[in-house]
């Protein structure tokens, strides 16, 4: 029984650790290579560096959920357990998702700037609050920044 349960601490720091080393090395790939060609370094620019006032080098890594893993609200969110997320945030990762209904989506359409807002707040060790009028602000300040970029 016990070396059962050994077995599986072991097997579970092995899978942490191969998720650490893989995040790692996406980050440090992503430290050499050029930026990306998509509008998306101009999005971080933009809402993360000029709305925010955060350093580009501190800013979250981004995934776009696209296609067929949009499952649900016609397409526009994911399923996460019971509810359908439009956008996600994980702060130990300093990540974030955003759903990507169509190749044509702007980042001010998406939940972009919602989730850059949450890692602000990460990054200043507070708990963000998406309903509160000055979050609900930032956001639509950091969007409009987005609009008038044309991102
Ligand atoms: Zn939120």
């Amino acid at each position: 029984m016990t070396g059962t349960i050994v077995v599986f601490v072991v097997a579970a720091l092995a899978i942490a650790g191969l998720i650490v080393f893989l995040v790692s090395r996406a980050r440090k790939k992503g430290a050499t290579s050029p930026p990306p060609p998509d509008d998306q370094e101009r999005a971080i620019q933009v809402a993360w560096v000029e709305t925010y006032g955060m350093d580009r080098k501190v800013a979250p890594f981004i995934t776009k959920v696209m296609g067929s893993q949009l499952n649900c609200r016609n397409g526009t969110g994911w399923t996460v357990g019971a509810e359908c997320v439009a956008g996600m945030s994980w702060a130990d990762l300093n990540a974030c998702a955003v759903a990507w209904p169509t190749l044509e989506t702007k980042f001010s359409e998406t939940a972009f700037a919602h989730e850059l807002l949450h890692a602000k707040g990460w990054r200043e060790g507070r708990a963000t609050d998406h309903f509160s009028p000055e979050f609900q602000a930032e956001v639509a300040r950091a969007n409009e920044a987005l609009r008038k970029a044309g991102l």
